[in-house]
């Protein structure tokens, strides 16, 4: 498992901003937007998210496959970047199977007209993906997902589980039903925006509130905007608990 990005939509440090979090030299205070790729030991390389980094995310940490998107939801941060994949499609030479669900992959086809659009031209330069609507648990090779309906604000998006690990970005609250999809979850990687309540984000003490009802053995706090500097907030976060950064990777049973 690689964290290929832990910030919130604009990114950290975020344009024009002199705050200490953004002026940091701290690496693990650059924060990319949201995403992970989950790599199993010879098995299929899945992303989870495209985001408007996805290039340099890439080529940051020397990610030269994927063979699976996943998508959390359409909002820029978490699809921007899908355009890139147009390097997987060559060094691969097939296309990219994108799973989501029915309003993402509608925003999707409204927001990439030139790749779903039936008169768009077709040719090397448009992204090879094959759009894939999520109806409850898949497999991508060895890997199975459960989608994990969480709010965020007012819309129902997904988190994913796969085997004793789950990604819940972008939460704002846990509907009663996804409860018991987060039993027995050892690691725990979830939105934890920032200290001040927000309507679309966990703040750190919701996001506590949530490890201390999961009981994860670790958990990873993502999507974090720049009120939350890295070493001084990890001080003072309790045992097994920690902000994740760009670039953490971990092991995660499937
Ligand atoms: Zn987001
Ligand atoms: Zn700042
Ligand atoms: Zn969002």
């Amino acid at each position: 498992m690689l964290v290929l990005g832990t910030g919130t939509s604009h990114g950290v440090p975020m344009i024009g901003c002199e705050c200490d979090t953004c002026r940091s030299t701290d690496p693990r205070d650059k924060r990319s937007r949201a995403s992970i790729l989950i790599q199993p030991d010879g098995g299929p390389s899945v992303l989870v998210d495209t985001t408007p980094d996805l290039r340099m995310q890439a080529l940051t940490h020397g990610v030269k496959r994927v063979d699976a998107i996943v998508y959390t939801h359409s909002h820029a941060d978490h699809v921007m970047g899908l355009d890139e994949v147009r390097r997987f499609n060559a060094m691969q030479k097939s296309a990219i199977p994108c799973y989501a669900d029915e309003r993402t992959l509608n925003d999707l086809k409204r927001i990439y007209s030139y790749i779903f659009a039936s008169d768009a031209p077709r040719g090397g330069g448009i992204p090879q993906v094959v759009l894939a609507r999520i109806a409850g648990e898949f497999c991508v090779g060895p890997a199975t997902f459960t989608p994990v309906p969480v709010m965020h604000g007012s819309r129902q998006i997904f988190g994913y589980r796969v085997g004793s690990f789950a990604y819940l970005t972008d939460c704002s609250g846990i509907p009663d039903e996804s409860w018991p999809l987060l039993s027995g979850v050892k690691t725990l990687v979830l939105d934890a925006l920032r200290v001040r309540p927000h309507p679309t984000h966990l703040s750190v003490d919701q996001a506590l509130a949530v490890v201390a009802r999961v009981k994860p053995e670790r958990a990873w706090f993502t999507h974090m905007c720049h009120d939350l500097p890295h070493a001084a907030t990890c001080a003072q976060l309790p045992a097994g608990v920690q902000l994740a950064y760009d670039g953490l990777t971990f092991e995660i049973d499937l």
